[in-house]
């Protein structure tokens, strides 16, 4: 019983479900795109991580579906072991030559990637700093690892150097920081994290989950968009993204990964990204290499919508940032907001504590290549109407 007493007193979800605003676990019905079934209503998703459009391509799926016939469902072993498919290979191959890198390594999904990095290069001799806000993953490789972590405050470089300055030169340092923060959608400051770097003799692992397939002119995330993609020692990503569908990669120099795919426990010991998804994400990275109007139309989305809400009168985020954050905070009206803009058509991600400081409560969200201008202006007549009836503006 004491076990499960926890299980027994944990309320919050329920208390949702009876008010009825429950956000979570809503399933899809329809097909993945800019606009999804849900309950059997059509809603404008604004929600979703598909920022290019790709999990629903017609060359994306044709390819996926090429892949089922040719290999099967799943790789059913470990990269390691039977699990490794020449398709698997030209998938690094082509990750390495998009991301000016000598090699690079696919895991099953972005969480492995993160947990699986950092967890086998860093030993107890080594130190670890991070961003507070970065991603769940990074805190768990991190936790995995037997080096020692240090927090520094978000994006505070000044905090960075100043744990820095306290270990020796030859000390092993490994600094990981989201390019783009999935909570609250802020950039990275690189240029002044790379000088510290330098500064320090401390190594940097960029995740570009957010930022991969949207930033930069070629869609090489924020290290491209920074000018600074020679200097980072590990670049990594996942493709359930701007790729439209599952798995995730590091890229670095050829001993990093090979060194990686000997020792990561999480890498070695799970089965490999299954053929389907594979193939999509081959197809899926030509697309984002040969098709740069699908970034610029996600862009004109993402500027419409943020703009369009700031001018209404909402705390919006105005960052260059793939992520639109719309600061409510009481968790309450949150929710109640969400629900009224559910009820209305619209899909956001309502975000609360821990993810965000008590009385922080944010509404993320994300527009896609394949939104079209009109639904975005009836969005925005939604959330003016709605936020004028709970008097959020
Ligand atoms: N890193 C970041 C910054 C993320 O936002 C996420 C997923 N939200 C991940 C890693 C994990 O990726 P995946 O969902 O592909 O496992």
């Amino acid at each position: 019983m004491r076990l499960f007493e926890k299980c027994y007193n944990f309320t919050d979800a329920r208390a949702l479900k009876n008010a009825g605003c429950y956000p979570y676990f809503k399933s899809v019905e329809s097909g993945l795109d800019a606009e999804v079934t849900i309950d059997g209503k059509k809603v404008i998703m604004l929600g979703s991580n598909n920022y290019l459009g790709l999990a629903n391509h017609p060359k994306v799926k044709e390819a996926a579906k090429k892949a089922v016939d040719r290999y099967g469902v799943g790789c059913t072993g470990s990269r390691l072991l039977t699990g490794t498919l020449d398709i698997h290979i030209k998938l690094e191959r082509k990750l390495a030559e998009f991301l000016n890198k000598e090699d690079a390594l696919v895991f099953s999904t972005g969480f492995q990637t993160n947990l699986g990095t950092i967890s086998s290069l860093v030993t107890r001799h080594d130190i670890l700093l991070i961003d507070k806000e970065d991603h769940a993953s990074i805190l768990d490789g991190c936790r995995l690892s037997y080096g020692k972590i240090f927090k520094f405050k978000h994006n505070d470089v000044k905090h960075l150097g100043s744990l820095l300055a306290n270990f020796p030169e030859d000390m092993g340092k490994l600094i990981v920081v989201d390019g783009i923060y999935s909570v609250s959608g802020d950039i990275v400051n690189l240029p002044d994290i790379m000088k510290v770097c330098e500064k320090y003799k401390a190594n940097l692992m960029l995740d570009e989950a957010h930022s991969l397939g949207v930033f930069g002119k070629g869609g090489r995330g924020t290290g491209e968009y920074f000018g600074l993609e020679e200097k980072l020692d590990i670049v990594m990503g996942t493709f359930s993204k701007s790729f439209g569908s599952i798995g995730g990669f590091i890229v670095a120099k050829e001993p990093i990964i090979d060194f990686v795919k000997h020792h990561s426990r999480p890498f070695i010991f799970s089965a490999s990204m299954p053929p389907p998804s594979v193939a999509a994400v081959l197809a899926a990275l030509e697309i984002v290499e040969k098709e740069p109007e699908r970034r610029d139309k996600f862009w004109t989305n993402t500027n419409l919508i943020k703009k369009g809400l700031y001018e209404i009168g909402f705390k919006v985020s105005m960052n260059k940032s793939s992520i639109v954050a719309l600061f409510i905070g009481e968790e309450s009206l949150t929710f109640t907001f969400w629900q009224s803009l559910f009820d209305e058509g619209v899909f956001t991600n309502p975000i609360i504590t821990p993810a965000v400081p008590k009385n922080g409560a944010i509404l993320r969200i994300s527009c896609m290549a394949t939104h079209n201008e009109k639904s975005l202006i009836r969005v925005l007549e939604i959330f003016e109407r709605v936020g004028k009836r709970l008097k959020i503006i």
